[in-house]
């Protein structure tokens, strides 16, 4: 490894600077098109050769995140490293900042990427999670849900996502097969157990921080899911204000606890008795952000740009309302269709193949007041 210092990053990038770009999805390929109107270039890294944000990067280093000899061309090819999701090892982000500036910070990826760290730090900073307690093996899951009760949830702390490696619990249930069926899907990872919450609205607030510790957030919206993963996001979401603005409180506050430079997606519970609960964490551009693009001055992609860039934060004002609609699988085959109304803004991502429940693109209704 080279042994000089880490470039500064005091100022903002001048147009014509490298964003580099750990990982190769939609999201990347939306805030590499975001970075692109602002004048700069994209390069992405990850392991997959035909990625959606491949397709639209100037470059992309196809590799795995543990080839440090891949990383370290990366990290001198690039003047400042963000990631697109947050399953990135923690180990390959240790040694991309010992290179290159990188926004955000390790420390709040590897806050973001355990649920139970990520519980831990909400709880530090007095932010309201649902009740929780750790599983590190069958004896402390009997424990953990003798304690929370049932019903509850077993989920694996690392490497969840759209409900993958979560496990309902009730008074019947066998816990050596829950266990079991929670490590079928991350062999290494610990558990957490979780009570049930009985919301009324799951929303989110995204919340960007820019490198002067500045905040902007964007309204909370309500998410609507089918089969775990995200089907509808409404803008806004149909709450109180007294919610709403204590929903956005909260993600600022944790954004900048965390001191984070980027961009924070706080998915939270809204109970019938209107406590607003964390559910989790992404420190990215965040699927239920998608709506902004067409319905906001500064889209979360721009944003992600601008503070990950140094920029000034752009303004997080509403235009109009919107539905986002993801479409899943084979949902994209409707395309020509969604084409046909002159009102849809269709988004696609570029992927060969259309598995089920797969993230194929979205389509955006704005709905003028
Ligand atoms: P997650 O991967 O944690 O976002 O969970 C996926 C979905 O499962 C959430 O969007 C909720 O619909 C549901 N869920 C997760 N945790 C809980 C919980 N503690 N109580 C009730 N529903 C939950």
């Amino acid at each position: 490894m080279p042994d000089h210092p880490v470039p500064d990053l005091s100022g903002p990038l001048a147009p014509g600077a490298t964003l580099g770009i750990l990982g190769n999805g939609q999201l990347g390929r939306m805030a590499a098109l975001a970075a692109a109107r602002l004048g700069y270039r994209c390069h992405a890294y990850g392991p997959e050769a035909d990625g959606p944000a491949n397709q639209v990067c100037d470059a992309a280093t196809v590799a795995a995140y543990d080839d440090e000899a891949a990383l370290a061309r990366f990290a001198a090819a690039v003047d400042v490293v963000t990631f697109e999701f947050e399953n990135i090892p923690l180990a390959t982000v240790e040694v991309l900042e010992k290179l290159v500036p990188l926004r955000p910070s390790a420390k709040v990826l590897s806050i973001c990427q355990h649920r139970l760290r990520e519980k831990e730090f909400c709880h530090g900073a007095s932010v309201p999670t649902a009740d929780y307690r750790p599983a590190e093996d069958v004896d402390s899951l009997q424990q953990a849900v003798n304690e929370i009760g049932t019903p509850c949830i077993l989920k694996s702390a690392e490497l969840g996502y759209d409900g993958k490696g979560q496990v309902r619990i009730t008074a019947d249930s066998d816990l050596g097969e829950a266990w079991n069926a929670m490590r079928g899907h991350a062999a290494q990872a610990i558990g957490i157990v979780e009570a049930v919450v009985e919301f009324r609205m799951e929303i989110s607030v995204i919340v960007a921080r820019g490198a002067n510790g500045t905040t902007r957030a964007y309204v909370p919206v309500e998410n609507r899911h089918k089969n775990h993963i995200l089907d509808e996001t409404i803008a806004p979401a149909n709450l109180p204000d007294e919610i709403s603005d204590r929903a956005e409180a909260i993600a600022r506050h944790l954004a900048q606890e965390m001191e984070l430079v980027g961009l924070l997606a706080v998915e939270m519970f809204v109970t019938h008795d209107n406590k607003v609960l964390v559910n989790e964490m992404a420190p990215r551009p965040h699927n239920s952000g998608h709506w902004t693009i067409d319905a906001c001055v500064t889209s979360q992609f721009e944003q992600f740009v601008r503070a990950v860039a140094g920029l000034p934060l752009g303004s997080t004002e509403r235009l109009c309302d919107a539905v986002m609609k993801n479409l899943l699988g084979d949902e994209i085959d409707d395309w020509k269709k969604i084409l046909g109304d002159p009102g849809n803004k269709l988004h696609l991502y570029g992927k060969a193949s259309a598995r089920p429940g797969r993230k194929m693109g979205h389509v955006t209704r704005l709905i003028r007041r």
